[in-house]
């Protein structure tokens, strides 16, 4: 059976990056009726950040791609946590060690720092020197009387297996020159992300790991791991690296990718989904307008390419206006998004609104079957710009005049058109219409017309056309804001 699993630290929020290797998780899992797992790696304790945990898995479940087993919903394979696991990164370093394997490692905190130092002056990448790989049984058993409780290393096999990721093809890299033997247990008893992650991986079923290239290197010594511990390691299918639409790395320079961020400023989780995977590869051809189930039946795991994914946030406003349209064709959709757009209007205009009933669910579901197409989100609607649908404009009359001194007889000639097309008029014939009326003015201009219709309507000089404007009021409130205006 498929098992994967999503596996970030709670040092910070979730951002895009988080979602797009959880997205491919979920979708690769439900595209072979598999199991989505959330796994907390919380063993660096000194970089938990406070509500993380919660907002990780909140925002999984805000984007429509809720694990199956996760901290909060348990399971099968649990605890979810990684610091709650200690018991079993135990008892595997203790069959490490058993088999010589793993061994202890007394060098102080300074010695590896002075080590450290020592590389970077020489231009070097640092290197664990291991030291303490040889020491003799009788010198462990000597050092353990002073340092009970030392950390634990891995002793890196020369050659790592070669192994075949599903994305990136053959691979092998060859961590023992490079790093030298990896701690795996520190000496407070944690593990380090490697140990943990072979040991919670293999206990959790995993069948196929699918995450970031930059732990593609890593994957030699969890192979190694796997092979010291006698287990089956799963496949590996390494994402592309995920950058900004101009090539620089995504956390860097957008300040706002989090998805908290997001999820206030009104965007579908459908278009988030929907951008990610068009900025990426792993179907047959990039389309706008995919909603979850249409990207879990075309997703194809072996056309996922190694080429970096640019996610271009610039057309993000676009998704989610596809993805609002599709909303609104839906009956039911709809009726969330009235209740939604209600409680926005609410919210923004809450003291403002007058007698008049704009919450009227009838109303507000005009207003939005009328806009849709012409606005991204529906926090939109609530903008400066769309005051006018919900609070009437105070407007006074010298504010009128100094726009055109034949206010009344503008006025009165709105209100004539207004009554003899009492039935709602169409955009395009009100345009028509109010061109006749300025044309029959002798010595007004058009633009002077509108202006002076728009300052009635909105109380702006600037705005959406008049048309528009009076074709999303109706009629009636039409001409209750206009007779207000006649001396
Ligand atoms: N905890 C690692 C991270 O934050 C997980 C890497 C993996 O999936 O193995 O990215």
């Amino acid at each position: 059976a498929v098992r994967v699993r999503f596996a970030p630290s709670p040092t910070g929020f979730l951002h895009l990056g988080g979602l797009r290797t959880a997205l491919y998780n979920y979708i690769f899992a439900k595209k072979h009726q598999g199991s989505f797992i959330l796994r907390l790696e919380d063993t660096d304790q000194t970089r938990l950040v406070p509500g993380a945990a919660e907002n990780i898995e909140d925002m999984l479940e805000w984007a429509g791609i809720p694990p199956d087993e996760s901290p909060r919903r348990g399971g099968p394979s649990g605890p979810y946590q990684q610091s709650q696991r200690l018991e079993l990164y135990a008892q595997a370093t203790d069959a490490l060690l058993q088999t010589g394997a793993a061994y202890p490692c007394f060098c102080s905190p300074l010695r590896l720092e002075l080590l450290k130092k020592e590389a970077l002056r020489s231009h070097q990448t640092p290197r664990y020197d291991n030291r303490c790989r040889d020491l003799s049984q009788k010198q462990v058993a000597q050092k353990l009387a002073t340092n009970p409780k030392p950390a634990i290393r891995f002793r890196l096999e020369e050659e790592a297996p070669a192994f075949q990721d599903l994305v990136f093809g053959w691979n092998r890299h060859q961590v023992a020159s490079v790093e030298g033997d990896p701690v795996i247990l520190k000496s407070d008893g944690f593990p380090t992300y490697h140990l943990a992650c072979v040991v919670d991986d293999h206990h959790m079923g995993i069948s196929h790991v699918l995450r970031g290239s930059e732990w593609l290197v890593s994957t030699s010594k969890h192979l190694l791991l796997y092979q010291a511990l006698g287990w089956q390691p799963p496949r590996f299918a390494h994402l592309p690296l995920l950058l900004n639409g101009d090539g620089s790395k995504l956390s860097k320079r957008q300040g706002d990718i989090f998805l908290e961020h997001f999820a206030a400023a009104g965007f579908l989780p459908d278009a988030l989904l929907d951008i990610i995977t068009n900025s990426g590869s792993g179907f047959p051809e990039n389309q706008m307008g995919r909603t979850l189930p249409e990207l879990i039946t075309q997703f194809d795991l072996t056309r996922i390419t190694c080429h970096s994914a640019l996610l271009d946030l610039q057309k993000l406003p676009e998704f989610n206006r596809l993805h609002l349209c599709r909303l609104v064709s839906s009956e039911t959709q709809r009726q969330q998004l009235v209740t939604k757009l209600q409680a926005l209007v609410e919210e923004a205009f809450g003291p403002q609104l007058q007698d008049r009933n704009v919450l009227d669910p009838m109303y507000v579901e005009r207003i939005i079957l009328l806009r849709q197409g012409h606005i991204c989100r529906l926090q939109d609607l609530v903008s400066p710009a769309y005051s006018y649908l919900w609070t009437r404009p105070a407007v006074d009359r010298a504010q009128l005049s100094a726009i055109s001194e034949k206010v009344d007889v503008i006025a009165t000639h709105v209100l004539g058109l207004l009554e003899r097309s009492e039935t709602s008029l169409s955009q395009d014939t009100l345009n028509g219409e109010l061109r006749k009326l300025s044309g029959g003015l002798q010595g007004t201009k058009h633009n002077i017309v509108m202006q002076l219709l728009r300052m009635a309507l909105s109380g702006q000089l600037q705005g959406p056309p008049v048309a528009e404007m009076m074709v999303s009021l109706g009629p009636k409130e039409v001409r209750e804001r206009i007779q207000k205006v006649l001396a």
